[in-house]
């Protein structure tokens, strides 16, 4: 097994410490803007095994990434997702394991997930107003989710952090209400802008809102842009005084989103993705079956990341062949 092999870069001289490995593309959620007809079954379920995710993750390791946030779909559907989360944990060289999860069983898994090796938790959750929040995501489970997310904090992850899609609806309610629900939680709240795929033209033409709508907001309301983490990759993260959570934003068809890009994508059925809004990808599944087959696959990784372009083509009208973000898991 090759321990040593140069670390991941681009053509670009971008190295990668940080991977995005979706484990299913089922979810239990509809949410408005990517599911909105629920998860609908189209071929075989043949999601990455665990000792599949075992050789993947120690290949990506081997070429330096230290981080790996399991997502999906919803990652916490699968019922072996607490020893995929062990699984990842005890990757040599993996220093942090994250999950994006609608949040939906957290209060029940979240001190197993946590005695495996889970270590970061984001929490999406798009309104703090329980019957907007089961219009967009289809459940009225609010309550079931924030109760999920306390006990994450009081387990004492180190970085609880909720995701919020910046939809019109939610951003014409204004931010007063997130302001006060950091006030006294130590959690990241960050808004992210809508993202247009292949299936959500129409409902991306009537609720996309540009961040600088929230940038308004945060200046005019004592908030200030803080220092980015080496592997934080590109949100902007802003804090106040008097809260002890901050305010994050991510800004996708902002000029520069690409400058600091750090992370690479695996979909659930073992493709490399080189950028969330290309095409295509580098197939590695067929690498994933014996463990004598490492160097290969990081030669195969290797050569497929001269293929990263500079930056995503949004301005240009290009968003990529993706349908959705649960195939991928954004
Ligand atoms: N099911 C999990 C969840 O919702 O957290 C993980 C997968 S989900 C695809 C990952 C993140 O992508 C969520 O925070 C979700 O809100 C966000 N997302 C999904 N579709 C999006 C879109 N079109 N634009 C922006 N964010 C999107
Ligand atoms: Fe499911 Fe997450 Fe997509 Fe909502 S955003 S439908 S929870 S995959």
């Amino acid at each position: 097994m090759a321990l040593d092999a140069a670390p991941a870069t681009d053509t670009f001289g971008r190295r990668f410490h940080y991977l995005r490995l979706s484990v299913t593309e089922v979810c239990n959620f509809s949410c408005t803007y990517c599911l909105p007809d629920g998860w609908k079954k189209s071929g075989p379920l043949s999601f990455l095994t665990v000792d599949e995710i075992r050789r993947l993750v120690a290949g990506f390791s081997n070429l330096g990434l230290s981080k790996v946030r399991l997502t999906g779909g919803e990652p916490t559907v699968r019922k072996d997702f607490n020893d995929i989360v062990g699984t990842v944990a005890a990757s040599p060289g993996v220093a942090k394991v994250a999950v994006t999860t609608n949040g939906w069983n957290l209060a029940r898994h979240v001190s197993d997930w946590r005695a495996s090796g889970l270590s970061h938790i984001n929490v999406s959750i798009d309104s703090i107003d329980p019957e907007v929040f089961r219009q967009i995501t289809g459940h009225d489970k609010l309550n079931q989710v924030l109760t999920g997310l306390d006990m994450a904090l009081s387990e004492g992850f180190s970085a609880v952090k909720v995701n919020a899609v910046l939809l019109r609806q939610t951003a014409e309610a204004g931010f007063d209400g997130w302001a006060r629900f950091v006030r006294d939680r130590p959690v990241t709240v960050r808004f992210i802008e809508l993202m247009k795929t292949t299936d959500n033209h129409d409902y991306f033409a009537a609720h996309h809102v540009k961040a600088q709508g929230l940038r308004d907001w945060l200046d005019n309301n004592g908030w200030t842009a803080g220092p980015r983490a080496v592997d934080a990759g590109p949100a902007l993260e802003y804090r106040h005084p008097d809260h002890a959570g901050s305010i994050g934003l991510i800004a996708p068809y902002s000029p520069g989103f690409c400058d600091s890009c750090n992370r690479l994508r695996v979909t659930s059925r073992g493709k490399l993705r080189l950028c969330l809004f290309g095409d295509g990808g580098v197939d590695l599944r067929d690498l994933l079956q014996d463990d004598d087959d490492c160097d290969l696959l990081n030669a195969r990784i290797v050569s497929g990341l001269t293929g990263k372009s500079w930056g995503h083509q949004l301005a240009q009208g290009l968003s990529g062949d993706l349908k959705n973000l649960a195939q991928l898991g954004g």
